[in-house]
C-alpha cells in the first residue's frame, strides 16, 4: 500500500507527503485517532516511503527491493512494536507475562536495543508502536531520550487512541498528526456484504471507524443479529430474566471472542475476550444515549434507528435520567472488565442494577 492509497485521510498523508518532500522529517510521530480510521496502514505506507531506495513522486516506488520486502512483511529495517511481543522475549521469566500495558522489557528489548543496529538494507529504520496508549511511565521515561534523538537515523512512529495517556514530554517530542473518523457515505460503500441499514448501524456504533466496523460485520454469529436481540431482550426484561439474560451475554461474548480470535491473529485471547465483553456495555450505551436523545433528535438520527420501538420502550421505563444512570453503570462495567473484576459475574451484577433502578424509576 502506498500513501497515495490511502483511504479519506487526505490530510494526515499530505500533512506527511509536505514534509517528506521538503525535507522537514519528524524523528517522532504520533498518528493520533480513534481505532480504526487508518492510522497503522498509513504508518505502513509512510515507512514504505521512507525506507524507499527509489522515491517517485513523495510517495514510495513500490518496485525496489526495500517496498518488495516491506510488503512481503519482512523488511529487516522495518519493526512493529507491541505488547504481545513479550511472548518471544530472550528472557524467560518474560516470555510468561501476559501485560496489560505496553511493558519497559518490550520498548528495551525490541526498540532501543534493535535501535543501536545499523540499517540492513535501506537508509533508515522505522519503529512503529501499536497501542502506544498503553505505554506505562516507565516504557515512555525509557522512550524519552530515542524520541529526541533516534540513533541510525531512525524514525518512530506512535500509533495512539488516545492522547491524554500520554505524558506530556512524550508529546512534546514527537509531531502529532490527527486522523479523522470516516463518513457514513464513505464506510457503507467499504461494507458491501452487509446490507444498507446494518453498514449504517455499525457506522453509528464505532462513530466512523473503518476498521472496527468491518471486524464487527465479519463476525460470526451475526454481531448485528447479537445486537438486535440484545436491545430486543433489554428492552423488556425483568429482575427474575437477570440471571439468564447475564449467562445468555456471556456465551454469546464467548462465541464472538472465538471469531474474533480468527480475523485477528496475534491479538492476545484474554485482550479479545474482555473487548467482546465491552462491545456489549457499548451496545447498551448506545441504546441508553438513543433513548436520551429520540424525543428531540427524532428516530432517524439515533445509532438504533431501526429499533426505535425498543428505544422507547426504554425511556418509556427508566425515564431519561434513569438512562443517564445506566450509562454511568455500563462505564463502570467496561472498568470492571479491564481490570478482570468477577469476570463471570460482571453481568449479572449490571443486570440487576439496572432492572433495581426500573423499579424505582417507575413508582
Ligand atoms: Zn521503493
Amino acid at each position: 500500500m502506498k500513501l497515495a492509497d490511502i483511504f479519506c485521510q487526505d490530510k494526515a498523508v499530505n500533512t506527511l507527503t509536505r514534509a517528506f518532500e521538503t525535507g522537514r522529517l519528524a524523528h517522532a510521530y504520533i498518528f493520533d485517532g480513534i481505532d480504526g480510521v487508518g492510522k497503522f496502514t498509513t504508518a505502513k505506507a509512510f515507512a514504505k516511503l521512507l525506507l524507499c531506495q527509489t522515491p517517485v513522486n513523495n510517495d514510495s516506488c513500490g518496485t525496489c527491493e526495500s517496498c518488495r520486502m516491506l510488503d512481503a512483511d519482512n523488511h529487516p529495517d522495518f519493526h512493529h512494536i507491541y505488547k504481545e511481543l513479550i511472548a518471544f522475549s530472550s528472557d524467560p521469566a518474560n516470555r510468561k507475562k501476559q501485560p496489560i500495558d505496553l511493558p519497559i522489557a518490550v520498548i528495551r528489548e525490541f526498540m532501543i536495543e534493535k535501535m543501536q543496529i545499523r540499517p540492513g538494507l535501506s537508509a533508515s529504520k522505522v519503529f512503529v508502536i501499536s497501542e502506544s496508549e498503553k505505554l506505562n511511565t516507565a516504557s515512555q521515561n525509557a522512550l524519552l531520550k530515542i524520541l529526541e534523538e533516534p540513533p541510525n537515523k531512525s524514525f518512530i512512529i506512535l500509533i495512539c487512541s488516545k492522547l491524554d495517556n500520554l505524558l506530556p514530554t512524550t508529546k512534546s517530542r514527537s509531531q502529532i498528526v490527527h486522523f479523522g473518523p470516516l463518513s457514513e457515505e464513505k464506510i457503507i460503500e467499504k461494507l458491501p456484504e452487509v446490507n444498507k441499514t446494518e453498514a449504517k448501524y455499525l457506522t453509528r456504533l464505532t462513530n466512523g471507524s473503518l476498521g472496527q466496523a468491518e471486524i464487527l460485520a465479519k463476525l460470526e454469529p451475526s454481531f448485528y443479529g447479537i445486537k438486535k436481540e440484545l436491545i430486543d431482550k433489554f428492552s423488556k426484561f425483568q429482575v427474575a430474566d437477570s440471571v439468564d439474560f447475564a449467562q445468555w451475554i456471556n456465551a454469546t461474548a464467548g462465541q464472538l471472542a472465538e471469531s474474533w480470535m480468527k480475523l485477528k491473529a496475534g491479538t492476545s485471547k484474554s485482550d479479545l475476550g474482555r473487548a467482546a465483553k465491552k462491545i456489549f456495555c457499548l451496545v447498551l450505551i448506545s441504546a441508553f444515549s438513543d433513548a436520551m436523545k429520540v424525543s428531540f433528535a427524532g428516530e432517524e438520527k439515533i445509532t438504533n434507528f431501526e429499533q426505535s420501538q425498543q428505544v422507547k420502550s426504554i425511556v418509556n421505563r427508566f425515564g431519561q435520567l434513569g438512562c443517564a444512570d445506566l450509562i454511568e453503570l455500563c462505564y463502570e462495567t467496561i472498568r470492571f472488565i479491564d481490570a478482570s473484576v468477577n469476570e463471570k459475574l460482571v453481568f449479572e451484577h449490571l443486570l440487576l442494577n439496572c432492572a433495581e433502578s426500573g423499579i424505582i424509576s417507575v413508582k
